[in-house]
C-alpha cells in the first residue's frame, strides 16, 4: 500500500516532527569535545528537512544514537550532531537537551517557521525501545504532522518509529524513505515487474545466519547469487571442501547444503582464496584453489573468483550487493571487495540498476570513492535485509495510506 509523502503535506506555518537516523560515529578530540566523523546519515536527511523549511514549516527532529539502554549517557548526547547539522544547512538549528518534559514543549512551541530543533537521544528514554504509548503520544503532541525518514530504524517498532506514527493523525514518509522504497522494491518479486535481467546478487560478509532469510528470498528472483566473504566457507564445508581455520558456522552447514541442492544453477561459490596463517594485515598470504590447508584462514576471494564474479556483474541488468568479499578493513585482503565495487560501477555505466547496502559494504564502497557511481546506496543495514526478505517494516507499515 502506498503511503502519504511529505511532499503532499501543506507544511507552511506548521510544525513537523521528523524521525531521522542520526546514529553517526563520533570522535573524541584531545580536549574531550566530540565531533561527527562520518556524516553520511545526516546528509541523507537534508532533502526532507529542506522540503519542510523551504515551504515555511519548522521541524522537530527525533533520533537515537548508540545503545544507551534507557539511561541518559553524556557520551551519547546528540548535541555535537546538532552542531554538525547546523554547519550543513543555512537553516537555524537548535538543540534541546531533553526529549521529554516541559523544556521540550517550550522549545517546540518557540520554534520559528523555517527553523529546526533537534531533541536529545530518544534512547535515553526507557519507553523508546519498549514502544511506550504515553511517550509516543507526548512526541506526537509536539507537532501537526509526523514524518518518518529513518529508513535504517524502520524495522524496529519503537516509540519514535512505529508508536508515534500510530498515534499521529497524519504520518508521512520522508524523501529518504521514499527513495529507499522506490529502489529496493524493484528487487522484490512482483507479478507485473519487468526487472532488467540478468539479476545478480553478490552476498558476502561475516555470517550466513544474519542473511539466510534474504538469501532464500532472493533465490526466488535472481539469476545468479555470487557468494563471498566469510559466509562462503560454510557453503564450501557443505560441499566437503576443507576450509582450514576459516570462519565456519557449523550449525548452518546443513542449511547451506540444502540451498546448494535446490538452487545449484543459481549459486556460485569462490573457486580460489587468499589465505594467511594469521588474522592480520601483514600475515604472509598466498592464493589456493579448492582446499584451504590446516592452520590457514581464507581472508579474501582469489583472482580467478574475482574474474568470474566481475564478468557476471558487468553483463548484469540488475545488481544487489550486500557484504564484503573479504576482510576489507585490512588493505591486503580488500582486493576482492574493491573489485566488486569497480565491476558495479562499470555495470552502472552500461545501464544496469545497481544497489549497495549494509553498513560494512557501504563503508567499503565509500572508502574506494565509488559510492556516487552506483544507482543507489541504501542507508539501511538490518532494515534493508528485512525489506528484501519481503518482511513488513513496522515503521513504514504504520504510516498513513495514500488515497
Ligand atoms: P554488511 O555490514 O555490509 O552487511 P557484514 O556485517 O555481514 O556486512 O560483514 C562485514 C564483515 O565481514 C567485515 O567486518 C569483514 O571483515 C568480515 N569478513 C568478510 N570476509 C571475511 C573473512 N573471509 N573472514 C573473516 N571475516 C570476514
Ligand atoms: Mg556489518
Amino acid at each position: 500500500m502506498a503511503k502519504v509523502s511529505i511532499e503532499s503535506l501543506d507544511v507552511s506555518g506548521k510544525r513537523v516532527l521528523v524521525r531521522v537516523d542520526f546514529n553517526v560515529p563520533l570522535l573524541t578530540g584531545p580536549d574531550e569535545s566530540k565531533s561527527v566523523s562520518d556524516d553520511t546519515r545526516i546528509r541523507a536527511a537534508l532533502p526532507t528537512l529542506d522540503s519542510i523549511v523551504s515551504r515555511g514549516g519548522s521541524a522537530v527532529l527525533l533520533s537515537h544514537l548508540g545503545r544507551p539502554k534507557g539511561i541518559a549517557d553524556p557520551e551519547l548526547s546528540l548535541e555535537p550532531v546538532a552542531a554538525h547539522l547546523s554547519g550543513l544547512t543555512r537553516t537555524n538549528v537548535s538543540f534541546c537537551p531533553e526529549s521529554v518534559g516541559p523544556q521540550t514543549v517550550n522549545a517546540a512551541h518557540q520554534l520559528q517557521p523555517g527553523s529546526i530543533l533537534l531533541l536529545e537521544n530518544t534512547r535515553f528514554q526507557p519507553g523508546e525501545e519498549a514502544n511506550d504509548a504515553e511517550l509516543a503520544s507526548f512526541w506526537a503532541s509536539l507537532s501537526d504532522f509526523f514524518v518518518n525518514d529513518a529508513f535504517g530504524s524502520s524495522h524496529r517498532a519503537h516509540a519514535s518509529t512505529e508508536g508515534v506514527a500510530r498515534v499521529s493523525s497524519t504520518a508521512a514518509m520522508g524523501l529518504l524513505i521514499q527513495k529507499e522504497i522506490e529502489y529496493l522494491s524493484q528487487l522484490l518479486p512482483q507479478p507485473e515487474q519487468d526487472l532488467k535481467r540478468p539479476f545478480v546478487a553478490i552476498i558476502g560478509g561475516a555470517k550466513v545466519s544474519d542473511k539466510m532469510g534474504m538469501i532464500k528470498s532472493l533465490l526466488s528472483s535472481v539469476d545468479y547469487l555470487l557468494i563471498g566473504g566469510a559466509m562462503a566457507y560454510t557453503f564450501l564445508r557443505a560441499q566437503s571442501i576443507e576450509t582450514g581455520d576459516s570462519l565456519v558456522e557449523q550449525d548452518r552447514i546443513d542449511l547451506a547444503a540444502e540451498l546448494l541442492q535446490t538452487a545449484q544453477d543459481q549459486i556460485a561459490l569462490p573457486s580460489d582464496h587468499v589465505i594467511a596463517s594469521e588474522f592480520q594485515n601483514d600475515s604472509p598470504s598466498r592464493v589456493v584453489s579448492q582446499d584451504i590447508p590446516e592452520g590457514f584462514l581464507g581472508l579474501d576471494i582469489g583472482p580467478e573468483t574475482i574474474d568470474a564474479y566481475q564478468n557476471r556483474i558487468r553483463s548484469a541488468g540488475t545488481v544487489i550487493w550486500n557484504g564484503p568479499m573479504g576482510v576489507f578493513e585490512m588493505p591486503n585482503f580488500a582486493r576482492g571487495t574493491v573489485a566488486m565495487a569497480e565491476a558495479l560501477t562499470e555495470a552502472t555505466a552500461s545501464g544496469a540498476l545497481t544497489i549497495v547496502g549494509g553498513g560494512d559494504s557501504v563503508a567499503a564502497i565509500t572508502r574506494a570513492g565509488l559510492e556516487s557511481q552506483v544507482s543507489h546506496v541504501s542507508t539501511g543495514g538490518g532494515a534493508m535485509l528485512e525489506f528484501l526478505e519481503g518482511k513488513t517494516l513496522p515503521g513504514i507499515a504504520t504510516l498513513t495510506d495514500a488515497v
